[in-house]
């Protein structure tokens, strides 16, 4: 095998989502990287950038059982040198809906860094979870416009046993919001089996979660990869979900026809 670096970039407060990541790089490449950086371009609230958990400590002991190779943990000031061009690319039809209307200004924050990540790293793969879908079809168009030479790996979501999506900020719930934020991923799957009632099957569902605590802010079946309205079962869909349970800003997806 040549000698190739896997990069997985990820913010930190790690779980076994982002070690999955690490272990499928690892077995694809010679040497892993993985940056930590809580990046503040992509924070539109500066409550949820304070609040964000850090636990650099307890992650690099998880990245040397995981047998990554190295950790890049720069500081903002050398990722963003005053002198440092932006980064232009056309987001459309992405830059407006579901994550980009709530998050004004997220995917241009997430562009910009994973730009200056890539021209510094050069890594022949890099490995993203499928659990922030709309974020791997912005990384795909970066990539295809930016930088054709990488290897892009989007995998998929690491569940809890109970079916909730591993999320670095799923230890800001506490226990009883954390017994009820199964629902998310129960629902969904109940989506997808009923599509063709989804008009009325989303309004039962976003119901039952407030019965549990979760406040719905997006709740839509779309067509991949520019997120459309889907109106018929067929081609590669999604059903995509972003709420707050307990003051927490919580998101999941499934896939269809993947
Ligand atoms: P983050 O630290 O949240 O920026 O995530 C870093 C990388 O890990 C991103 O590519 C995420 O999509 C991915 N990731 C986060 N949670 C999960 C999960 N539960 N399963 C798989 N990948 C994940």
């Amino acid at each position: 095998m040549h000698a190739s670096t896997g990069f997985v970039p990820t913010m930190g407060a790690l779980h076994q989502g982002h070690l999955d990541l690490v272990t499928r790089a690892r077995a694809e490449n010679t040497h892993v990287l993985v940056s930590i950086f809580v990046n503040p371009a992509q924070f539109n609230n500066p409550e949820d950038l304070k609040k964000y958990p850090r636990t650099l400590l307890a992650d690099l002991e998880k990245l040397r059982d995981a047998g990554a190779y190295a950790v890049y943990l720069p500081l903002p000031a050398d990722l963003y040198p005053s002198t440092l061009a932006q980064v232009s690319l056309n987001l459309h039809p992405l830059d407006s809906a579901f994550e980009s209307r709530f998050r004004p200004g997220h995917f241009e924050g997430v562009v910009k860094v994973l730009h200056r990540f890539f021209s510094v790293v050069q890594p022949a793969h890099a490995y993203f979870g499928l659990k922030d879908l709309q974020q791997c079809l912005v990384v795909e168009k970066l990539v295809d416009a930016f930088f054709p030479q990488i290897n892009l790996h989007l995998c998929p979501t690491t569940r809890e046993p109970d079916g909730l999506a591993m999320s670095s900020r799923n230890m800001r719930l506490g226990p009883e919001a954390r017994s009820h934020a199964p629902e998310i991923y129960r629902q969904l799957q109940w989506l997808c089996r009923n599509l063709p009632l989804f008009g009325t099957n989303r309004e039962i569902t976003v119901q039952a979660l407030a019965t549990h605590g979760i406040e719905t802010e997006y709740l839509d079946w779309v067509n991949l990869p520019d997120l459309n309205p889907a109106e018929t079962p067929g081609g590669r869909q999604a059903i995509l979900f972003a709420g707050y349970l307990q003051g927490v800003r919580l998101i999941d997806n499934v896939l269809i026809n993947p």
